[in-house]
């Protein structure tokens, strides 16, 4: 059996960003307005500055808006709620993002329940969880959808495959099930309590990994053939002694038995920001009530 296609996400994610910036200029033209994008970053966390500058820099070049906000780590819960009422009260800002994770003494849940759930661009708000399970349309979270966008780049319809994701959290495990669900995708969701995790895996035609760990997903635990959607990120020390990235799946396996398979780094990784940028224009059409038309392949 040959090696897997290797989905291109940083080639996809620049063609989502392309049709973005199309959108955006029509916008301008036609409405006299370009979508704007807040980020908020509380603290100096280095992974989250670099992830911040990288957005900032992307909102940029499509032509939007974009604002930083960068508050010390000291900043009270109250300020930034503050901040957060602002932000939704400004007509020239459609999407706000405030950067996970936040200080220990700042309730995340209370700041992203602050965010007018139609400026909520990561689609963590309850009103957008809710949405998004009873099939409404909403704002839904940038790496599953970006993550789905991938795997209908191989195969456009979905429909009837056995998909398993495993990983529960609120941002990505269950929000990329109930995305599959929509696409009439038999859907397991998988977690650390789950029994014969092997077994479950080589059932999937469509297998997500978001574990966090790094390649942990093996080769013989993949069914030939398989779709794989690999959205871990994680740093690790090469045989080389110098840094770098790898996902939750183990690569150099898993390429010998699936059919297709996003690598790390240039997977899912670079989906993430384009589809951020995605959900502020969607967002800005809604907030001017025009008609959010659907692009990309979610
Ligand atoms: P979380 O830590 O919130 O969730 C991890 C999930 O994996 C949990 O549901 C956990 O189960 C499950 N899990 C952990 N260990 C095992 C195990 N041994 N067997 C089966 N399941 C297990 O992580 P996130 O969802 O936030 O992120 C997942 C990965 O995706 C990370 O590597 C992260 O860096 C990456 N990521 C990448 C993004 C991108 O832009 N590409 C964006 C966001 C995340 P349980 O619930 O039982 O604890």
């Amino acid at each position: 059996m040959s090696d897997a296609r290797i989905i291109d996400g940083k080639a996809i994610a620049a063609q989502v960003r392309a049709e973005v910036g199309g959108h955006v200029a029509n916008l301008k033209r036609d409405h006299g307005f370009v979508p704007g994008l807040a980020v908020v970053l509380v603290g100096e966390d280095p992974a989250s500055k670099v992830y911040v500058k990288n957005k900032a820099l992307q909102t940029v070049e499509v032509g939007m808006k974009s604002v930083e906000h960068k508050l010390p780590a000291e900043t009270s819960e109250a300020a930034l709620l503050e901040l957060v009422g602002a932000l939704n009260r400004d007509a020239t800002i459609h999407g706000i993002l405030v950067q996970m994770p936040l200080p220990k003494h700042i309730d995340s849940l209370k700041v992203i329940e602050a965010i007018d759930p139609m400026k909520d661009v990561d689609g963590f708000h309850a009103v957008n969880v809710g949405r998004l399970s009873i099939g409404e349309r909403c704002l839904v979270p940038c790496t599953p959808t970006g993550s789905l966008i991938l795997a209908k780049t191989v195969m456009p319809s979905l429909k009837g495959l056995d998909a398993v994701v495993i990983g529960r959290s609120n941002i990505v495990g269950k929000p990329m099930a109930q995305l599959l669900i929509k696409e009439d995708c038999t859907v397991t969701i998988a977690h650390s309590r789950t029994r014969d995790l092997e077994a479950v895996c080589r059932r999937a035609d469509l297998l997500v990994a978001a574990v966090g760990r790094p390649e942990f997903v093996k080769g013989s635990w993949i069914k030939p053939g398989a779709i794989v959607i690999d959205v871990g990120i994680n740093r690790i020390t090469g045989a080389d002694g110098k840094g770098k990235l790898v996902g939750d799946v183990d690569f150099a396996e898993a390429v010998k038995v699936a059919g297709s398979i996003t690598p790390v780094p240039g997977g899912v990784g670079p989906m993430t920001i384009a589809c951020l940028l995605k959900n502020t224009l969607e967002a800005a059409q809604m907030q001017h009530g025009l008609e959010v038309k659907s692009f990309g392949q979610a």
